[in-house]
């Protein structure tokens, strides 16, 4: 029988969680740090990155860096739900958005949207090499550079052949500190994503462009 009765809480159907784990805020920084929420299962997207936002449905670059809770696989399920038990493995130590998100009413979660937002420079010690690594990675290899050299293609225009040329450079100096991260400091597939986000060529088919066009060879 339907309920005309009107939901005033969240149910904890766990569908919200199937749709991709929170972005983490300066609120939730105790959690890292206490290690709630181990930097292996958060993946940095950088500022101006191509990146799915499930509020309004799209992919869009990212206005300012932000670091989500990882999904499953390859899906974006958010890594801490447990699809068998239908539930939160760290419900009482969720992240804010979590707590905030009510299907049903979405005026809490959308006043926190991009605001305050924790970012990779309030979790790295910054009196280490490894946040010089990171900040290095960042400076050189910016998504502006990449929206700036491969704009025009997704807006249908062909690329000259020097703005593939420097594209590809991007693509591959990206890959060389990569390399040398995993080297040095031993980075994990998970590390490597927390600390220097997801490889640049990932983002290429968002330009209409073909990875495998730039890669090295
Ligand atoms: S942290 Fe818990 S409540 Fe939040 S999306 Fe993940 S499984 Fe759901």
């Amino acid at each position: 029988m339907t309920s005309y009765i009107k939901k005033t809480e969240c149910k904890r159907c766990g569908k919200c969680c199937t749709k991709g784990g929170p972005v983490l805020h300066i609120e939730d920084k105790t959690l890292v740090e206490e290690g709630h929420i181990p930097i292996n299962r958060i993946i940095t997207i950088r500022s101006m990155e191509p990146a799915h936002s499930p509020h309004i449905n799209t992919v869009e670059p990212a206005a300012s860096e932000m670091l989500k809770i990882s999904g499953q696989g390859k899906e974006w399920t958010c890594a801490f739900f447990q699809p068998s038990l239908n539930n939160c493995g760290v419900y009482k130590t969720r992240p804010i958005e979590c707590k905030l998100l009510f299907c049903e009413d979405t005026a809490g979660i959308s006043a926190v949207i991009g605001k305050e937002l924790l970012q990779r420079s309030q979790i790295i010690d910054k009196n280490t090499e490894l946040f010089d690594f990171v900040q290095n990675h960042e400076n050189e290899c910016p998504f502006s550079m990449l929206h700036e050299m491969a704009g025009q293609s997704r807006k249908g225009t062909s690329l000259p052949e020097n703005s593939r040329a420097d594209i590809s450079k991007l693509i591959a100096k990206d890959l060389v500190l990569r390399d040398k991260g995993i080297a040095h400091f031993r980075f994990s597939v998970e590390e490597e994503l927390f600390y220097l986000g997801r490889p640049m060529y990932f983002s290429l088919p968002y330009y209409g462009l073909h990875p495998e066009h730039f890669l090295p060879s």
